[in-house]
């Protein structure tokens, strides 16, 4: 195991109470004040761990944009409102979608730009971006206005909850020490009742995995009921499946490349994939409507992106036109982002079908 100061904070936390929750481990690797991932750096880009749609290409923000403005046309043009970010990344998308509404008459001026951001390093890099942003720790400090919001990669970063089906029931999954090397380890009692596993799940055989992310779905159902209660839309863009199923899907990223998340916790990007399903359901318990997932390469080919190629073709050179190319297919082809990226909306109960959608 290669020794990290968080090696060393979670060996010693280990040996001291015994084996950790694998929520708490994944909490620690990544949002640990001085030591979890997302705090010490800037994970993004080429010479980052991984590359996110936004650092892709400006047409994925812009089409965002164009997709809250039309919400926010339809529902009266409210004034003013939150426009805002879940984990942020270096502020790319956001200034994208605000040059993309400057064309929305009056749109701009009822914005308020809201982040709900942990990384002090990517804060500095959002400020540098959107200086006029209001940044947040959590989501509940975000105003009491009508919510205009999105999130891309966000919830594949918050921890999740393993059970493994045993011939004793469900056994959480804990991280323990195995001489100097974390392992998963089962919780020796099993969970007394599978109620809060998703139906599709509790059928799983021996051997198979739940996970659940609890912190997920609370974020997902109190952005529903603000949308629910004052009106406003989002969109959760993230990777992920379409409906709940059992499986392990935890993974890390390091330069690029898969990873062991079990070694040198804070210096790998650790994250599951997202259940569509799951969230559907939080958003439908907090009041709002859920349209989706469909997958991002049809979204945004049903928002235009060919378009938005075109226009940016005009007046680019030979490698430019080259480039702008790519990017579309990076983002909108199946065996790239295209069909393991989904999109997922929100809107009141009521609303027209949204873009994209149908
Ligand atoms: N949306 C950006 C960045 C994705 S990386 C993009 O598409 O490029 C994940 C982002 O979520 C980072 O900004 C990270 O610092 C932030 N983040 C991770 N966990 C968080 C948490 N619990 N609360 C708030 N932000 C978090």
């Amino acid at each position: 195991m290669t020794a990290t100061a968080l090696t060393h904070h979670i060996a010693r936390l280990i040996e001291e109470t015994g084996p950790i929750p694998l929520s708490h481990y994944m909490a620690l690797a990544l949002g640990h004040p001085d030591h979890g991932y997302y705090m010490t750096r800037d994970p993004l880009g080429a010479k980052g761990d991984f590359i996110t749609a936004p650092e892709i290409s400006q047409m994925f923000g812009e089409l965002i944009g164009l997709w809250l403005a039309e919400q926010w046309l339809q529902q009266g043009t409210p004034k003013p409102f939150a426009l805002a970010e879940l984990g942020p990344g270096r502020g790319t998308l956001m200034s994208d979608l605000l040059r993309a509404i400057r064309s929305v008459p009056g749109m701009t001026d009822a914005a308020e730009v809201h982040f709900v951001e942990t990384s002090p390093s990517l804060r500095d890099e959002q400020k540098a971006r959107v200086p006029h942003a209001t940044w947040h720790e959590r989501i509940d400090t975000l105003p009491q206005l009508p919510l205009f919001l999105v999130a891309n990669e966000f919830f594949d970063a918050l921890p999740v909850t393993q059970y493994q089906r045993t011939e004793r029931g469900w056994c959480e999954r804990y991280v323990g020490l195995e001489g100097k090397r974390f392992i998963p380890v089962l919780a020796p009692v099993p969970l007394a009742s599978d109620a809060l596993l998703p139906a599709p799940m509790k059928n799983a055989a021996e051997g198979e995995i739940a996970e659940i992310s609890p912190a997920s779905t609370a974020i997902a159902e109190e952005i529903a009921s603000r949308i629910a209660s004052r009106r406003g839309a989002a969109l959760f863009i993230d990777y992920g499946h379409p409906r709940s199923a059992p499986g392990d899907t935890l993974q890390a990223m390091k330069n690029h490349a898969y990873a062991d998340p079990f070694d040198a916790p804070g210096t790998a990007d650790i994250t599951t994939h997202v259940d569509f399903e799951m969230l559907s359901r939080a958003v439908e318990t907090g009041g709002a409507e859920a349209h989706g997932p469909v997958e991002q390469g049809a979204f945004l080919t049903a928002l235009g992106i060919e378009g938005r190629k075109e226009a940016l073709t005009r007046n680019a050179t030979l490698s430019q036109r080259a480039d702008i190319a790519k990017a579309a297919q990076r983002l909108t082809a199946p065996g790239e982002m295209g069909s393991l990226f989904k999109v997922l909306g929100i809107t009141p109960r009521g609303s027209m079908l949204p873009a994209g959608f149908a």
